[in-house]
């Protein structure tokens, strides 16, 4: 396939280089003047979008998946699919679908999980938004960078997935962090709530798989001193966009709510540039 790829940042670039690696043809587009091995170089988002079969975009934010989604809508080839891979605001995201649809063009919105490993190991899981003839065209793509792809409903449906599930993992390693602090005090050793924990009904992957204190459980990033990881900034970014999606349909989140506050406060002091999980120094 001819491929646009715009926005060759942390993931975008790994992701951009599996997709030349597995054969196809790849133009690639950013700001910054990034550029990927094998891939061709474009002199504008537009010029990256025109006349290919498929254009990815993997940008920071919604206002700026707008501008760019006005620029290279136009550009694009009628019956091309555009797949959205950014993580952004539900709103942003049916609207660059509807921008998609009024040219004729196909749309996903497929945000990611998995991070900057999984996007070079080729093993995101992809959540996708979108008619069922998109999603078809943009599985075998899909497979090539991720080892998961799940079609979640239409427009704006993998952002919504998205979000949902990082609220819930932001409020589970507050849990957890909560949970390990307070053993610690009251004498219990952290490798014990481990074992306790791990087995029974407080499990859950921010305890088993991602546990913040050092030495305990698998490798994570608290054995690396904090280094990201899920950096907590990333994290804060997925909870306000939580908190917008819940303010606009008047979902109760108190709990989404409460854990935005608590990141809000890491991020503005020690937590900059941390992973997430070091939440832990903080309750401490
Ligand atoms: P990044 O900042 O490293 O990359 C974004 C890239 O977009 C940059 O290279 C920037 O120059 C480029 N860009 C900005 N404006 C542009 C424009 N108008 N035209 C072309 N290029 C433009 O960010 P990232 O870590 O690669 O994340 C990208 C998206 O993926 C974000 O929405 C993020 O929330 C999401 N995400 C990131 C991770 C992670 O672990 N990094 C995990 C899951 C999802």
């Amino acid at each position: 396939m001819k491929i646009g790829f715009i926005g060759l940042g942390n993931m975008g670039a790994p992701m951009a280089a599996n997709l030349v690696k597995a054969g196809h043809e790849v133009t690639g587009f950013d700001v910054a003047g990034v550029t990927v091995e094998g891939a061709a170089n474009a002199g504008s988002a537009a010029e990256a979008a025109s006349g290919r079969d498929a254009v990815i975009t993997m940008l920071p934010d919604g206002a700026i998946l707008r501008a760019v989604y006005a620029d290279i809508v136009p550009a694009g080839t009628k019956g091309a699919v555009f797949i959205d891979c950014s993580t952004v605001d539900v709103e942003s995201a049916r609207a660059a679908h509807d921008m998609a649809a009024a040219q004729g063009l196909l749309s996903v919105d497929a945000p990611v999980s998995g991070g900057v490993g999984g996007a070079s190991a080729g093993t995101l899981t992809f959540m996708a938004g979108g008619s069922d003839e998109s999603f078809a065209r943009a599985a075998p793509l899909f497979e090539i960078m991720g080892q998961k792809a799940v079609h979640c409903g239409d427009a704006g449906a993998g952002q919504s997935a998205k979000i949902c599930n990082n609220m819930l993992l932001g409020i589970s390693m507050i849990g957890t962090c909560e949970a390990f602090a307070l053993a610690e005090k009251l004498g219990l050793s952290a490798q014990s709530l481990f074992d306790v924990v791990s087995t029974s009904s407080g499990s859950c992957w921010s305890v088993n798989t991602y546990c913040p204190v050092p030495g305990i459980g698998p490798q994570s990033p608290a054995d690396n001193g904090y280094k990201p990881g899920f950096a907590a900034e990333l994290m804060l970014k997925d909870l306000k966009l939580s908190q917008q999606a819940a303010g606009s349909v008047s979902a109760q989140t108190p709990m989404g709510a409460r854990a935005t506050e608590l990141y809000n406060q890491f991020v503005a002091g020690e937590g900059k540039g941390k992973d997430f999980s070091a939440m832990i120094e903080r309750l401490r």
